[in-house]
């Protein structure tokens, strides 16, 4: 199958003018969707327009947690089908995904971030997703680099434990994507802006380029901390997404330490340990919404601060990079994926905020669907851009304010 790979260095390849569908994005969601198009659905004459190179948004620069212990009933099946697929995909693309089976520890700090903790579990165990509580005690049997005394900033009560979460290789999972995608014939073009839309008659006609213009009857926004302006500007269709600056940042590589991912909500940090040793770290998002992706000197004091108080053991240890991107937040922390009733042919999947990763694996699968159908499939009919104007917003910001940072 390999063998009509089309390498996406070298040569570009030609920007034909007409195409079946268009994807505005070669972030996850927008690989994922032009794979499971190709793979699906039969759908391969698909372009994937990408500004600069695959990768360049969140994509090439989260810190690849995975997880499906998810608040609300919406959100857990849509994550619990990613985790599965992550295995499955990484034989499939005939691409080393990494897949790190380490599960997460949410800790928790007080009596009310246990209970907060429960209503997360039970969704999880309705679903059939592994979820447990544990006391302080077992977190420490557990890891035993962690800090359990009581004589520390935000003492640990107990945690979430969620064994068939873990980590991947965020780059990997870019260019499996890419390459599965381009095996079944997608062209991919990078360095390739998506600069208009055309509709004409109430339908998508055409996507314009600085490379020129393309025929297509179908779109799909999918370009991350950049939809909402691109979804504005060239349709005139205005988001509820605000964009934040996210940072994280990874020490030199050490001895395996970690052996899960942790996160905590009081210290408003998480880290993992990646397969090459480095303490992968990040918090919560600055505060003000904006399009930069500078880093700061605060942000190094507080996850050194804060590691220190958890991770003892990490006290001296340096960091070697630190980067920032973009996170599209919505008011419920949860994307919105959905058609439009005004513009047939157009499709919109963003919001993903800084959660986005781990599910970009079934959300390919099931946007993939509902191009080729024009059908919502019901695994995505609760996230559809409605639920704002008829004030029936998700759960999910009340769980992640209350026990969960991040991820
Ligand atoms: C520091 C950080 C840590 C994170 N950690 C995690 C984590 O641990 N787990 C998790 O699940 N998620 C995490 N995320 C979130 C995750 O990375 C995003 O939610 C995800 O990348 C969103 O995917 P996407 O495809 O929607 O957008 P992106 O991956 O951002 O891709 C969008 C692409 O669209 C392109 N584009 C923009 N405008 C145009 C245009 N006009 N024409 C053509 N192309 C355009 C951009 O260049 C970009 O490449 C993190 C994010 C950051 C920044």
């Amino acid at each position: 199958m390999f063998g009509n790979y089309k390498p996406l260095w070298g040569k570009r390849p030609r920007l034909k003018s007409s195409y079946d569908a268009v994807i505005i994005g070669g972030g996850l969601h927008g690989l994922a969707t032009a794979y499971f198009l190709a793979r699906d659905q039969g759908i391969t004459d698909v372009a994937v327009l990408e500004k600069r190179f695959i990768g360049f948004g969140g994509a090439g620069r989260n810190t690849a947690i995975v997880r499906a212990n998810q608040r609300t009933q919406e959100n857990v099946p849509l994550y619990r089908e990613a985790l599965k697929l992550w295995p499955i995909l990484t034989k499939e693309l005939d691409y080393n995904l990494m897949f790190f089976n380490c599960g997460n520890l949410n800790l928790l700090h007080s009596e009310a971030a246990v209970n907060a903790a429960r209503m997360s579990v039970a969704t999880a165990q309705f679903h059939g997703v592994e979820s447990h509580l544990i006391d302080a005690k077992q977190c420490r049997e557990m890891m035993p680099a962690l800090n359990i005394s009581e004589d520390i900033t935000y003492p640990i009560f107990g945690a979430m434990f969620h064994p068939p979460g873990g980590i991947l290789r965020h780059d990997a999972v870019v260019w499996g994507l890419a390459k599965g995608a381009s095996a079944r014939g997608v062209d991919i073009h990078q360095q390739t802006a998506v600069t208009g839309v055309g509709v004409e008659n109430g339908k998508i006609v055409s996507v314009e380029t600085d490379r020129g213009k393309i025929q297509t009857p179908r779109v799909l926004l999918s370009a991350g901390g950049y939809s909402a302006g691109i979804s504005y500007e060239m349709l005139g269709i205005k988001l509820p997404i605000s964009v934040l600056t996210i940072q994280s940042m990874v020490t030199q590589p050490l001895k395996p330490i970690l052996n899960h991912v942790i996160s905590s909500g009081a210290y408003h940090v998480y880290a993992n340990q990646t397969l090459k040793g480095e303490i992968a770290t990040g918090a919560h998002m600055d505060p003000w919404p904006n399009y930069t992706t500078q880093t700061t000197a605060y942000y190094i004091q507080h996850q050194a601060q804060a590691l220190a108080e958890m991770l003892p053991c990490l006290r001296g240890v340096k960091f070697m990079r630190h980067w920032a991107g973009l996170a599209d937040m919505t008011p419920d922390m949860a994307p919105i994926m959905d058609g439009n009733d005004q513009i047939e042919g157009y499709y919109m999947n963003c919001g993903w905020g800084y959660f986005g990763f781990k599910s970009c694996a079934a959300t390919g699968k099931y946007m993939a669907q509902f191009m080729a159908s024009g059908n919502c499939p019901d695994m995505l009919k609760p996230f559809h851009l409605r639920r704002y104007e008829q004030h029936r917003l998700m759960g999910e910001t009340a769980a992640l304010m209350s026990y969960s940072p991040d991820n």
